[in-house]
């Protein structure tokens, strides 16, 4: 089959023709990938930068790819809730468990887990992975859709891993895909949404497909005024922060009320700097971090899915196959594009 492939560190991908995957254990699952989205981490794998050469979970040689929805084509003995033909997306952090994370419901931080695309991944024709990390694509959604659904979950938990009312003030930094999503949960929860974003095709995204949260153009105003502004000075409950800079995370913590939470899911190519006396401590802030998304998450992104609360299609720009997915990562990587599908 074809398959996209990180051969060894240094920059390139190679698409090769490499042996189909086999059922090897009772619980595994055989799926023809019908879609699998680029995500921002892969450019960098690709590009292998300080990031992609500092991160010890990659086993290379490894087919990428961990964004997928796909087709059952065959299951092993003991698999009971899939079969041939059913339509399916993976979680993309393979758990074992059995560990005491996983046994207190942090599947996403298993002791023991592997992220899916870093020893074995979904740019492929076929994939196997465990029963335990597949979920049924809910019907309403499209195969397409269905390969946005890894980054819907993010956008979920970063927003559920804190304690939101109804009236609240939240703030998302960041107009990608996730941050997108992110304002579509904050604003079916009843939550006051604010989006900011410098590149002007992202805000225009935003202004149409963030279900009404308000939109701030970073580039004509000063996005810590305008949130303070709109909360009569005291800042907002809750901030995400997406755009994994200085300048995003100094932000997160000028626009947070007292008390209030800051949230960081970028994926930073650098360090940055605070001093968490005069940011954190003297304002009792707290910083939080999210990664992945647990079971109990599929379930609230199920809910909203069944709900209509969300918008999934407007967020996938470009379609490509597999042969052309230089084009498609070199389209990552610029400002005008949300999700990018490769179709093995
Ligand atoms: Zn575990």
């Amino acid at each position: 089959m074809k398959a996209l492939v990180k051969e060894k560190p240094g920059p390139g991908l190679s698409l090769l023709e490499i042996e189909n995957p086999r059922i090897e254990n009772p619980d595994d699952v055989l799926f023809k990938v019908e879609y699998c989205a680029i995500c921002v981490g892969e450019t960098k794998a690709y590009e292998w930068d300080e990031w992609a050469a500092n991160d010890k979970t990659f086993r290379l040689p490894t087919v990428l790819g961990h964004e997928a929805s796909g087709i059952v084509v065959d299951v092993g003995s003991a698999v009971k809730r899939f079969k041939p033909g059913d339509r399916i997306v993976n979680d993309p952090l393979i758990y074992c468990g059995y560990c005491r994370t996983c046994r207190s419901g942090f599947t996403n931080m298993c002791e023991n887990r592997e992220i899916y695309g870093k020893r074995r991944g979904a740019f492929a024709e076929y994939a196997v992975l465990p029963e335990r990390v597949i979920c049924p694509l809910p019907s309403k959604l499209s195969l397409e859709e269905g390969a946005v659904l890894e980054n819907f979950g993010i956008a979920v938990h970063a927003v559920e891993v804190e304690r939101r009312d109804p009236g609240d003030w939240a703030v998302i930094i960041g107009a990608g895909p996730i941050g997108i999503l992110a304002a579509q949960t904050l604003v079916a929860w009843g939550v006051n949404t604010v989006i900011t974003e410098l590149a002007e095709p992202r805000l225009e995204m935003a202004r149409h497909y963030a279900n009404g949260a308000i939109v701030v153009d970073a580039s004509r105003e000063n996005p810590v005024e305008a949130v303070l502004e709109l909360t009569h000075g005291h800042g907002a409950d809750l901030v995400i922060e997406m755009g994994a800079t200085q300048t995003a995370l100094d932000q997160a913590f000028d626009m947070v009320r007292l008390c209030g939470t800051v949230v960081t899911i970028g994926t930073f190519s650098r360090p940055v700097t605070f001093n968490p006396f005069f940011k954190m401590t003297r304002r009792e802030i707290k910083l939080l971090s999210v990664m992945g998304r647990t079971w109990e998450t599929w379930r609230r992104m199920n809910q909203l899915i069944e709900a209509d609360k969300v918008q999934l299609r407007p967020l996938i720009s470009h379609i490509l196959p597999l042969e052309e997915y230089e084009k498609g990562f070199d389209l990552v990587k610029s400002a005008g594009v949300m999700k990018v599908l490769l179709k093995p």
